[in-house]
């Protein structure tokens, strides 16, 4: 089974769909200036929407982007999303670009209990190593295929793997080269982000957990009409 934890595209896999199983306010959507209403408005519809999702996100930090609100707003965003997930007692999918360190900054404030997912994680290795204090999971993408980047150094049983907002790479070109990567099969790799999937979720990895999966792909049945 190909397990596809952060995904913009239904496919084949077992996918984590954004705006289907999860939601959140995106620090793009954030245009500069801030528009407080505006962001009222959604925030509402988050938290009532927020009942019916696995994970909150992804929400988050960019310092790249252009044309959003500043990096102190985008922190009073994220803080109420995590807020929001604590409630909620969810998981929380975070972006992050150039940011890593106003993140361990937040967490160091202010510990989150549940599980954080950085998704398309691109950090080094001593934010790898900060941010391992935390219950961090960390999600590789398609970056993968170009770099090698950290995934080597990560506890293998923090790791996941996703297709983003990707359409012209596949969740099996991402496990073949992570395999490559560390040098193990892939269906050695398969039962890895099985496990891990199942943990970061809190579901256990047993007979039960088929319930969780069947669920899931009901979930994204109505999107087959698109
Ligand atoms: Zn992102």
């Amino acid at each position: 089974m190909f397990i596809d934890v952060h995904a913009y595209h239904l496919s084949a896999a077992l996918q984590i769909l954004v705006g289907i199983d999860t939601i959140a306010i995106h620090p793009w959507e954030l245009k500069s200036p801030f528009d407080q209403l505006a962001f009222d408005n959604n925030w509402i519809d988050v938290c009532k929407k927020s009942y019916h999702m696995l994970a909150i996100g992804e929400c988050g930090l960019d310092r790249a982007h252009e044309n959003i609100v500043d990096i102190d707003t985008q922190k009073e965003v994220l803080k109420k999303h995590f807020e929001l997930a604590n409630e909620r007692s969810l998981p929380i999918i975070i972006h992050s670009v150039r940011a890593y360190s106003d993140l361990l900054g937040m967490l160091k404030r202010k510990p989150f209990k549940n599980n954080i997912l950085l998704h398309a994680f691109g950090g080094n290795d001593y934010e790898v190593q900060e941010l391992l204090k935390y219950p961090v999971y960390f999600s590789y993408g398609a970056r993968l295929l170009k770099n090698p980047l950290t995934i080597s150094i990560i506890p293998i049983d923090r790791l996941l793997l996703e297709t983003g907002d990707q359409t012209e790479i596949s969740i099996e070109q991402i496990y073949s080269k992570a395999a490559e990567l560390l040098n193990i099969s892939i269906p050695e790799l398969q039962k890895i982000i099985k496990k891990n999937f199942l943990t970061f979720f809190n579901q256990s990895n047993d007979e039960s957990s088929s319930d969780f999966i069947k669920n899931l792909n009901i979930r994204h049945k109505p999107r087959e009409l698109f």
